[in-house]
């Protein structure tokens, strides 16, 4: 299957730099947000990114400035009717996820596939609404999509074969290494990392050591590349407490059930990283 031409939607943190790795490996992309000012924002802030790494010697200027040229924004969803492919990257939340499936599958070419770039929501769900479930699959990228090298791709019930084939490919072809998970709440990367982000916190509130110490030993004893918390803090506090309690529902264990330090922390208002303040203070 020729995926040669592939919408985004949501030109948010994920959304941008999905659309600047496809870019990248030569596809036409068409990317809508239904802000337009994210649009226009994440055009300008791919091509300065890409510009940034021919600067750097990292990119030919020729080919950062291919893959700008291979980028087009379109300010309606009836647009993506010429894609071979869309891939949803919008805000965690069932209710618009639905909804945005359900116009996918009204406006997107009746052979397009529609892939979900959700951290754990139900791919199933996301399929029903779709009215061709049997082009719907998941493919999670992971921040920043241009230089993690994993993709988890979810297969639902009902996802063809071919659909999984030509998914798992494209992975491929973006120089990502995919790796098939169960469509389960978290899937695999988060349903480990959560819960060891949970104990840490846990850990930070019951003394056994500082937040400093806290990650000091999981780096240094552990060979983690950055500790726990502030890992806590890069991905938001809010986000954190949001996919623990979605496990904690979901998969109605009490080992899931968020730490009382994360929720004091979230109705103060310490959010991490992007309020400033978190488990650590950031100016
Ligand atoms: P974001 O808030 O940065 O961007 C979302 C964008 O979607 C915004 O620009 C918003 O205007 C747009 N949007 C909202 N409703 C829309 C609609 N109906 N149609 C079109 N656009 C719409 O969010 P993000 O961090 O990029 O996350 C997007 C998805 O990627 C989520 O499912 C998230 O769980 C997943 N994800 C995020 C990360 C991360 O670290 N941020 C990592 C992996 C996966």
């Amino acid at each position: 299957m020729n995926l040669k031409r592939i919408a985004v939607i949501g030109a948010g943190t994920m959304g941008r730099g999905i659309a600047q790795v496809l870019a990248q490996a030569s596809r036409e992309v068409l990317l809508y947000d239904a802000d337009p000012r994210a649009r226009e924002q994440g055009l300008a802030s791919i091509a300065a990114r890409l510009r940034q790494q021919a600067a750097k010697g990292r990119l030919e200027p020729a080919a950062s400035e291919a893959a700008i040229a291979a980028l087009q924004d379109i300010d309606q969803l009836a647009d993506i009717d010429t894609a071979d492919m869309v891939v949803e990257a919008v805000p965690e939340r069932l209710d618009l996820k639905l909804a945005v499936f359900a116009q996918l599958g009204q406006f997107a070419g009746p052979k397009a596939i529609l892939a979900s770039n959700t951290s754990g929501l139900d791919i199933d769900a996301l399929a029903a609404e779709s009215g061709r479930p049997d082009k719907v699959i998941g493919m999670h990228f992971f921040n920043p999509p241009p230089t993690m090298p994993l993709v988890e791709i979810v297969r639902a019930t009902e996802t063809s074969d071919q659909t999984f084939a030509a998914v798992m490919a494209l992975a491929q072809d973006l120089d990502k290494t995919p790796v098939a998970v169960a469509n389960s709440p978290g899937f695999a990367v988060n349903r480990i990392l959560f819960p060891m982000i949970n104990e840490a916190i846990y850990a930070l509130a019951e003394g056994v050591a500082s937040a400093e110490d806290i990650d000091r030993v999981m780096v240094l004893g552990a060979s983690h590349p950055i500790g726990p918390l502030a890992l806590a803090d890069y991905v938001g506090l809010d986000v954190t407490l949001d996919i623990l309690e979605s496990f904690a529902q979901r998969l109605d264990r009490a080992k899931y059930r968020p730490c009382p330090l994360l929720r004091e922390m979230v109705a103060q208002g310490a959010l991490g990283r992007k309020t400033g303040r978190g488990f650590f203070s950031y100016s």
